[in-house]
């Protein structure tokens, strides 16, 4: 069993986290909050070849819509978003009356 040092592990976080930082440091566009509205906003202009950094305070991506409707983990959409949805992959279930249904774990 491999037995790393705290100085090991350190050293490979800086390392690792600073490379990432300096490639970001000449990016086309910033964009704050990594919530849905700066998250699509990222996704079309790195489509069209933009070099974007996203800033996000929080540890996890995806803003407001971890809570999901009522606070269960499903969203709902209308048709509008479905082409969002489909340029980032997401899977979507119709539901009744026009509306479409999202997992809001996969959305963020
Ligand atoms: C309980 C609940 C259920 C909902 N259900 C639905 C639904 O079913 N369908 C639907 O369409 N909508 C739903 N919404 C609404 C939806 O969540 C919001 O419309 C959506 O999250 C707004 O997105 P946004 O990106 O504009 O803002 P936000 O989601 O608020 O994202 C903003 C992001 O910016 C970050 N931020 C803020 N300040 C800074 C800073 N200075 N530096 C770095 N980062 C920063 C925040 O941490 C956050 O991640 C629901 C909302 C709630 C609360």
């Amino acid at each position: 069993m491999s037995s790393f040092t705290e100085t090991i592990i350190s050293r490979a976080i800086l390392d690792s986290y600073h490379q990432k930082l300096s490639r970001q440091i000449t990016s086309d566009v910033v964009v704050v909050g990594g919530g849905p509205s700066g998250l699509t906003a990222a996704l079309y202009l790195a489509s069209a070849g933009r070099s974007v950094t996203v800033l996000e305070k929080r540890l996890a991506p995806g803003g407001g819509i971890w809570g999901g409707a009522m606070g269960m983990n499903d969203v709902v959409v209308q048709q509008e978003a479905i082409p969002v949805l489909d340029a980032a992959l997401v899977r979507h279930g119709r539901g009744q009356e026009g509306l479409y249904l999202v997992d809001a774990a996969e959305l963020a």
